[in-house]
């Protein structure tokens, strides 16, 4: 078995131990191959092998690659999200991590409203308050949760987050289980059911699906290393 191949048995078989660990069913993760910088023909490659689910954050990278691929894929889309993509981004992707803002939410759904699709979407969190990173802050959430609600063309999954950068794994642990925590909270004050939580990259899927992750997006462990730095914004 070749690199990419190998690579998405060793992911999968780390997806199932994870799930193990905490009594978890394996078929309630779904593995997210991040593509980015990656050529169509290394999806394709993951394709073959199995994987149905890719990852994207830049419009401009997925407008040149998705056209070239079997329609079979889905496509998620989890880079930040500029107003003046989200139309082109509708149709491409089936559904969007990086909603994270209430303004990019209100948007979102006027124009998916003129579209006529019902977009399923992950509300982005920056737990830590980075700077660098975009993100509904835990308070600002909680605040705009009635008017997120009221969105009737937004189909809400539940909620995603980067958390900052750390080496060892464990550091994340903490911000992944806040992320749960915010979820049931939510979930407890509206009735309303968020079942999906997309934590956890390459450094640290294990520890995300051991608090409750349901989608890991995962790049360099199935694709190998980027030989250049993705760009932050699409
Ligand atoms: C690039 C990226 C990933 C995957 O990163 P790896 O460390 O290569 O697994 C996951 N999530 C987001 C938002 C990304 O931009």
């Amino acid at each position: 078995m070749d690199g990419i191949a190998a690579n998405l048995e060793k992911v999968g078989a780390n997806i199932r131990a994870a799930c193990e660990k905490v009594g978890r069913d394996a078929s309630d993760v779904t593995l997210i191959a991040v593509s980015k910088t990656f050529a169509a023909a290394d999806v394709n490659e993951a394709f073959l092998a199995g994987q149905i689910h890719f990852g994207e954050n830049r419009l401009q990278e997925a407008e040149g690659k998705i056209p070239l691929l079997p329609s079979a894929l889905q496509w998620h889309y989890i880079g930040q999200l500029q107003r003046n993509k989200v139309r082109k981004v509708l149709p491409l992707f089936s559904m969007i991590h990086s909603i994270d803002s209430l303004r990019l939410a209100q948007y979102t759904n006027e124009l998916a409203g003129e579209v006529g699709l019902f977009p399923r979407v992950f509300l982005q969190v920056n737990l830590a308050a980075e700077t660098s990173k975009g993100g509904f802050s835990a308070e600002q959430l909680t605040e705009s949760w009635d008017a997120l609600l009221s969105l009737d063309r937004l189909e809400i999954q539940g909620l995603m987050t980067v958390p900052p950068m750390a080496v060892d794994p464990e550091k994340s642990r903490s911000w992944f289980a806040r992320l749960r925590e915010l979820r049931d909270q939510l979930q407890g004050k509206s009735g309303v059911s968020l079942p999906a939580l997309s934590m956890g990259m390459s450094g640290d899927y294990g520890v995300a699906i051991e608090e409750g992750a349901t989608h890991v997006r995962v790049g360099s462990a199935v694709f190998g290393g980027r030989e250049y730095p993705a760009a932050p914004t699409a």
